[in-house]
């Protein structure tokens, strides 16, 4: 029998996509809370609590509103459960996430004899799959030619495309979805908590799903939060889904969300851990109290100072997402992404390449919005790149970079 020695992970410099830094305060809250089943009360009156600031940050009044045990995938796999075997489904796909998505949707949609033929990667001639090249947003017009010709039941969307950096129209997509009388559903994971907007400005969009660790910033494995309209729950009664675990109304319960209405305390549903409970809460007490308006703003202003920088750098960046930035290396370092990202990486500064093709290099600044926190970014880029024999002068580009923040 072998026993390891006790795990040490080190603190790394987390600048990809996400997770992002998670706040020491949210740790706290986790290493201090009490060891409390999850029917103690005030276990049960921390997701009471969580669920109606949850509803503050969507900017919703929907009632079933609340978080799903796990990652992202967790709460997709719950929206997701609405949709049934033969069910019409367009799907917009522009990088390694949606694309994931639309494996996801063709899963749930595929008929037994479609699962059968792949699956893996089953092929549903229901599932209609709009692909848009890496690197371009999905636009209203593209939305709006599928919807019209396909007049689908569902439609679904990624917000904003973590694995090519571009923000999709979602004004688009909510407007195509009430004109053509389609149910949408968007993967809201890389921009809840990082971009300023009210789901119920969206009346065309019955579910919403996103993940503890990007905007949200609650790591230590907390809860993907989702929104149901009240006519998704509707048509979720009426049909059901092929889930417990995952299934809208009985994950609720726990939440305090039974017979269509919120109670003080939940019931059973599936364990939950006290621990995950109270820095979940932490993590939203941290975003409210920002201010999810001037949160959303900060991101801009770095975003906007990051993106001058690499480009006086000689990198081109092709992505338009205000927490993180997707670039390609300029001349000779051109295809060399990977190495660069994996040299950075083993010295524990945590950059991301692109998950899918082309390769390109993504550096995120979740909860690293402070000068100081985006100046050591660019100076460990840069030294980087210069050590593969970028050619720059390190002093003017971080000149340059103190000026934009001097400029205010
Ligand atoms: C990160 C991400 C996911 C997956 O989330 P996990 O937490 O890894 O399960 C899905 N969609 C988008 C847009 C993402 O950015």
């Amino acid at each position: 029998m072998k026993i390891f020695p006790a795990l040490e992970i080190p603190e790394t410099l987390a600048a990809g996509p996400g997770p992002g830094k998670t706040d020491p305060r949210v740790l706290e809250r986790f290493c201090k809370t009490g060891v409390a089943d999850h029917m103690q009360k005030d276990v049960l009156r921390g997701m009471v609590e969580a669920k109606l600031m949850l509803r503050e940050l969507w900017g919703t009044k929907n009632l079933y509103t609340f978080g799903v045990g796990g990652t992202g995938w967790s709460g997709l796999d719950s929206i997701q459960s609405l949709v049934l075997p033969g069910d019409k489904v367009v799907v917009f796909v522009n990088g390694t996430f949606s694309s994931i998505d639309s494996l996801c949707l063709r899963m749930k949609a595929s008929s037994l004899e479609d699962l059968a033929a792949d699956s893996l990667n089953p092929q549903p001639a229901n599932v209609i799959v709009i692909n848009v090249p890496h690197g371009q947003s999905v636009t209203g017009d593209i939305i709006e030619r599928a919807l019209a010709e396909h007049k689908p039941m569902w439609a679904f969307m990624t917000h904003w495309e973590t694995g090519s950096g571009r923000v999709n129209d979602i004004e688009g997509f909510n407007v195509a979805c009430q004109k053509h009388a389609v149910m949408g559903l968007i993967d809201a994971v890389s921009s809840l908590g990082v971009g300023d907007f009210d789901i119920d400005d969206y009346p065309g969009v019955v579910a919403w799903a996103s993940c503890p660790q990007k905007g949200v910033l609650s790591l230590p494995l907390t809860y993907a939060p989702v929104s149901f309209s009240d006519k998704a729950i509707a048509v979720l009664k009426q049909r059901g889904c092929y889930t417990f675990v995952h299934h809208p109304i009985l994950e609720a319960r726990h939440w305090g969300i039974i017979n269509d209405e919120d109670v003080a305390a939940g019931t059973y549903h599936r364990t939950h851990s006290g621990y995950a409970v109270a820095a979940f809460h932490e993590a939203l007490r941290i975003l409210l109290g920002y201010g999810r308006a001037q949160k959303a703003k900060d991101y801009l202003y770095h975003e906007a100072a990051l993106k001058q920088v690499v480009a006086a750098m000689g990198c081109d960046v092709t992505s338009d997402m205000p927490s993180l930035i997707v670039l390609n290396l300029p001349g000779k370092l051109a295809g060399r992404e990977k190495d660069l990202v994996a040299g950075c990486r083993a010295e524990n500064f945590c950059i991301w390449p692109t998950l899918s093709e082309p390769v390109q290099i993504r550096i995120g600044i979740l909860n690293q919005l402070s000068v100081e926190a985006i100046t050591e970014i660019v100076g460990r880029f840069a030294d980087a790149m210069l050590k593969m024999g970028a050619e720059f002068d390190k002093h003017a580009v971080m000149n340059g970079l103190a000026e934009y923040y001097k400029a205010g």
